[in-house]
Order: structure tokens, then C-alpha cells, then sequence
């Protein structure tokens, strides 16, 4: 890049710097956005396809989940990766819904690009598109409806409408179940105000047994084994003592000062050792303990003392789990053995080793009224406990956001269809050249059910038609498409529901990426857009191929 100074050109920019300026920027950029959203459209939805990618290094991921389907692809372009971004936000926000945002943030540029072509200027349509983003979030807080904390059903219709169409589907009834026992397990209400920390919620996977076989622990399961064979496999009723430091002696510090030279003094000073060590056990006995956990280590010694006195020990446990061993139990964690009283231990109904698979995990369950608890996902195949373990952190998205907004919308592209046809009334009350803005944005918005029912095999045209004449009626703005039946029926009698939180979330990042990839008008790259011309895009949008890391995708 050079500017003129009285003749003499001057640089500003090195030679490497890739400039791309104005409409042919803006061109850019929507067609990579766009790709982006093309290539996750296809899984929309509970007939959407899987996709299967291999990395580099040949290993393979068969999902239908928006997010993981754009992680592992491995993006170029920066305008690509600002999509990319939008998926990893809803993730994080609200565990749902990361396909719809990406597929909603395409469609928006594909409408703001004919009207860009039209000569309306992009600031005119990025505040056509904020304007209509507050108001579709004022539309959905009107249409949703009210659910109650106590409702298990709805809330585990919440749960299977998001596993619909993934590798779970067929156990979907079952883990739904499982979900909404464990978020309402750590759910914490407060002056009538509910929080849902799910990090108190752990999910372990171990391949093997079928899906069905997966299981909800009231405690916590620990990937570790008992330290000694000789201490019980199991302990009923068993007293919990936590603790955060090593059982052992610190001999370093004794050896640099001692020179033995009697063989009487090295038996007295072993013996004192000892004699630590069974203290110790001692303490831990009298406390009235059957079971210990240490994030530290135990000296054999110990280990063998605490072996004959029955207690089942194991060392090195993450700090993480001892805590929430903490809140399973009711423990108290203690740094000072000397410390330990009967008031410190916890409870829980089993402590058991079993082996799972080709391991030994250790079961702390039964536990009464469990502040954390686990999950274990099990599956006949690596893809498979992958894919359904997905399915329940999406679970654990959805449930704890019905259950802190208590409200929920009609899924199946109804709230979108009605969104639409709110939008299209307020255009109208705007006018000018936002109202063309606002009614691209209104049109957006179907994708979703276009999408649904042509992932479905239906056709789009009918079965907008058909929603749309729906949502004419008094009642109707909680139809949606029954991608099995092929009617336009009220989805939230069918069970297809999901929290309000996850579509606000949707469209508003959905709009925030269109309207900010909308205004830029100048990408300088330093060192040029990756592979070639335009970040190796394709030429046609229609062709995968060209993706970075799809390269080994065999075609869908
Ligand atoms: P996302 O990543 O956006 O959650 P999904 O592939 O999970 O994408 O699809 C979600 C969409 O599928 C939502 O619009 C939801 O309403 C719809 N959906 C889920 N179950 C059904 C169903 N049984 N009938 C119709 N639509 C459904
Ligand atoms: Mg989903």
C-alpha cells in the first residue's frame, strides 16, 4: 500500500500486507460467512444429517452438533471464523441452539447482500438489523409461555427436543430423565432466585455396555481405584473422611541431620516413624471414618495400617472431586489429620470399586440430598459415548436455562414464524429504508423452518405456507412443523420445547455477526488471507470441498 507525497510514493503498509477494500471487503466476507453456514444447514433439526470429520491425523467424529461440527473444522478465513465465534458463544451461554445462530447469522447476509445490491447502504441495513433484533427479543418474551419449576415433564421435553436427531435420540426419554434429576439435584434457590452452577454436575464417559446403560450417581463417580487390594471393595453406611494433605512422614529433612551408627537408633527411628504413620491411622479410625479420600499422597506404611483397619482409602484425588465429594457428603475438607473429629465426616449410603469397562472407578453413591452429582455416559463405541455425551451437555444447557427464566417457546420454527410475522407488522411502522432492513431480517428468520422441513425431505414452500396460515389463528403462535407427520400442529402440546433463553440468545448473536461482518469495508491482512485469494473459499457455494480440514470428508 502507497500513498503520493509530492511525487515520491510512500509506503505505509510491507509487502506481504493483503489488502481487500469496499464492496469487494463486504463480497467477501458474506460469501465466507455464508459457506459456513451452508455447510452446518444440512443437520439442522431432528432429520438433519450427521457429518463425519477427520482431522490431520485421521481421526474421526460423527456428530449433528452445529458447534462441534465447526471446532473441528479448521477455519481460515476471518470473517469464517467470526461465525465460528457465534457458534462457541451459545455453547458457552446457553449449551443449545448453535446451529440455529450460524444458520440465522447466514441467511441475514445472504438478505442484507440483495439489498446491498439494491444500493441501500449497509449502515441502513446493519440498523434496520439491530432494530429488528430488540424487537424479535420483545416478540419472544411475549409469546413464551410459563413453566414451573415442579413441572418434570415439561422439563423433560425441554431435554429430548434437544437430544432430537443426535446419536442419543433412541435413549432420549430415558436421559432426559437422568438430566433433570441431576440439574435439579444442584439447583440452589435463594430468595425465590434459582442458580444452577453444572460444573456440580460430573459427566464421566466409559465406552462399552449400551447407552441405556448410562447412569445417574447420587455423589460422585471417581476415576481412580482403592490404594490397597486388601481393603473392602465396598463399604455401606460409610463415614467420610476428606483431607488435602499427604499421609505420610517428611523424611528428607530427618535424613540431612541424623548419622546412625548404631543399629538400636535406626530400629528406634523407624519405629518412631511408624509409630507417625499409625497415629495417623489412629486418628482417622477414632474420628469414626470407613472411607477416606486424600488429594495427597499415603505412605505404604499407612496404607497398609489403614488396609487392617478396614478403611477404604485413595490418594491423589483431584482437588476438584474433593470437593465435590464435600458437597456430596456433607464433609468437611481437613488439612490437619490432628484436626479430624466425627463432625468432619460425610456421608453416603455405598462406597464402591467396580470395574467398568477395562477400569476400576469408585462409585460414592447414595448419598441424601446431594449437592453434586454425577453422570456416567455409557456407549457401545468411542463415536457413540462421544455423540450422546454431546447430546446431554446440550441437556445440561437447556434444562437449568427453562428452569431460571421459567419460560419456554414452541419449537419446530414456530416462535421463528411468528417472530417473522411480528417483524413484518412493525416494518411497517418504521418505514423508510430500515422497514426494507427489518422485513429482510423478518425473512430471515424462516430459514429455520424452511430448513427443518427440507432436512425432513418436505417441501419448504408448503410447509411455510402452511405455518404461516397457522399463525393467522388467535391461538397459533405456538405452531410449529412435526417433521414426522408432516403438519403444522401446536409444539408445545407435542413436546417439542425449548427455553426462551436459547432463541433470544440465537438471533441476538445471530444479528450482532451479520451487522458486524456488515460493516467492514476494509480487511487488511498482514500476512495475506491464508491459502490464496480469499482464504481458500471455494468459488461456488455449493462445493465443500475447498474447506480447510474437510479435505478427507467423503461426500454427504
Ligand atoms: P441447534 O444446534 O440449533 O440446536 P438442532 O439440530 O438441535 O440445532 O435443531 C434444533 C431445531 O430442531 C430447533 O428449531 C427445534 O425446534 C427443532 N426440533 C427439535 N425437535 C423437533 C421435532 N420433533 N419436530 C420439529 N422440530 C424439532
Ligand atoms: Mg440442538
Amino acid at each position: 500500500m502507497a500513498a503520493q507525497m509530492g511525487g515520491q510514493p510512500i509506503l505505509i503498509l510491507s509487502d506481504k500486507t493483503q489488502r481487500t477494500i469496499g464492496k469487494d471487503a463486504q463480497r467477501m466476507n458474506i460469501l465466507a460467512a455464508r459457506v459456513i453456514a451452508e455447510s452446518v444447514k444440512t443437520t439442522l433439526g431432528p432429520r438433519g444429517m450427521d457429518k463425519m470429520l477427520v482431522d490431520s491425523l485421521g481421526d474421526v467424529v460423527v456428530t449433528n452438533d452445529g458447534v462441534t461440527i465447526l471446532k473441528e473444522m479448521d477455519v481460515e478465513h476471518p470473517a469464517a471464523k467470526m461465525m465460528v465465534e457465534v457458534a462457541k458463544t451459545q455453547e458457552d451461554e446457553v449449551g443449545d441452539g448453535t446451529t440455529t445462530a450460524v444458520v440465522v447469522a447466514g441467511e441475514l447476509l445472504k438478505r442484507a447482500e440483495e439489498l446491498l445490491d439494491q444500493d441501500v447502504h449497509p449502515t441502513i441495513v446493519a440498523e434496520g438489523y439491530r432494530l429488528a433484533a430488540d424487537k424479535s427479543n420483545e416478540i419472544l418474551k411475549k409469546i413464551a409461555v410459563d413453566v414451573s419449576v415442579k413441572d418434570d415433564e415439561t422439563l423433560k421435553k425441554v431435554a429430548t427436543t434437544a437430544m432430537t436427531g443426535k446419536g442419543a435420540e433412541k435413549a432420549k426419554e430415558y436421559l432426559a430423565e437422568i438430566v433433570v434429576k441431576a440439574v435439579k439435584a444442584v439447583a440452589e434457590e435463594e430468595d425465590g432466585k434459582i442458580t444452577i452452577d453444572i460444573d456440580h454436575i460430573k459427566v464421566e464417559k466409559k465406552e462399552g455396555g449400551g447407552i441405556e446403560d448410562t447412569e445417574l450417581i447420587k455423589g460422585v463417580l471417581i476415576d481412580k481405584e482403592r490404594v490397597h487390594s486388601s481393603m473392602p471393595k465396598k463399604v455401606e453406611n460409610a463415614k467420610i473422611a476428606l483431607i488435602n494433605s499427604a499421609l505420610e512422614v517428611k523424611e528428607t529433612e530427618i535424613d540431612a541431620e541424623i548419622r546412625i551408627t548404631d543399629p538400636n537408633q535406626l530400629k528406634a527411628f523407624i519405629d518412631e516413624e511408624e509409630s507417625m504413620l499409625k497415629g495417623m491411622v489412629e486418628k482417622i479410625k477414632t474420628a469414626g471414618a470407613n472411607v477416606l479420600f486424600t488429594q495427597k499422597g499415603i505412605d505404604d506404611l499407612a496404607q497398609h495400617y489403614l488396609a487392617k483397619e478396614g478403611i477404604f482409602a485413595v490418594r491423589r484425588v483431584k482437588k476438584s472431586d474433593i470437593e465435590k465429594l464435600s458437597r456430596a457428603t456433607g464433609a468437611n475438607i481437613v488439612t490437619n489429620i490432628d484436626d479430624l473429629s466425627g463432625d468432619d465426616l460425610g456421608k453416603s449410603g455405598v462406597v464402591e470399586e467396580v470395574k467398568i469397562g477395562d477400569d476400576e472407578m469408585i462409585y460414592v453413591k447414595e448419598c441424601k440430598d446431594p449437592k453434586s452429582v454425577s453422570i456416567l455416559v455409557r456407549g457401545g463405541t468411542e463415536h457413540i459415548v462421544d455423540e450422546v455425551e454431546r447430546a446431554i451437555q446440550d441437556c445440561l444447557g437447556v434444562v437449568p436455562a427453562a428452569i431460571k427464566d421459567k419460560k419456554i417457546l414452541g419449537g419446530g420454527g414456530a416462535s421463528e414464524i411468528e417472530v417473522a410475522k411480528e417483524l413484518r407488522k412493525y416494518a411497517k411502522s418504521v418505514g423508510g429504508r430500515e422497514q426494507l432492513a427489518i422485513e429482510a431480517f423478518a425473512d430471515s428468520m424462516e430459514v429455520i423452518p424452511r430448513a427443518l422441513a427440507e432436512n425432513a425431505g418436505l417441501d419448504p414452500i408448503d410447509t411455510l405456507v402452511d405455518l404461516r396460515a397457522g399463525h393467522e389463528e388467535s391461538d397459533g403462535s405456538t405452531r410449529g412443523i412435526d417433521v414426522y407427520s408432516n403438519e403444522v400442529k401446536d409444539m408445545i402440546k407435542e413436546g417439542v420445547i425449548e427455553p426462551l433463553r436459547v432463541k433470544v440468545q440465537a438471533i441476538n448473536s445471530a444479528s450482532e455477526v451479520a451487522v458486524m461482518i456488515l460493516r467492514i469495508d476494509d480487511v487488511i491482512a498482514a500476512s495475506g488471507l491464508g491459502k490464496g485469494e480469499g482464504g481458500g473459499m471455494p468459488p461456488d457455494m455449493g462445493e465443500m470441498g475447498g474447506m480447510g480440514g474437510m479435505g478427507g470428508m467423503p461426500p454427504m
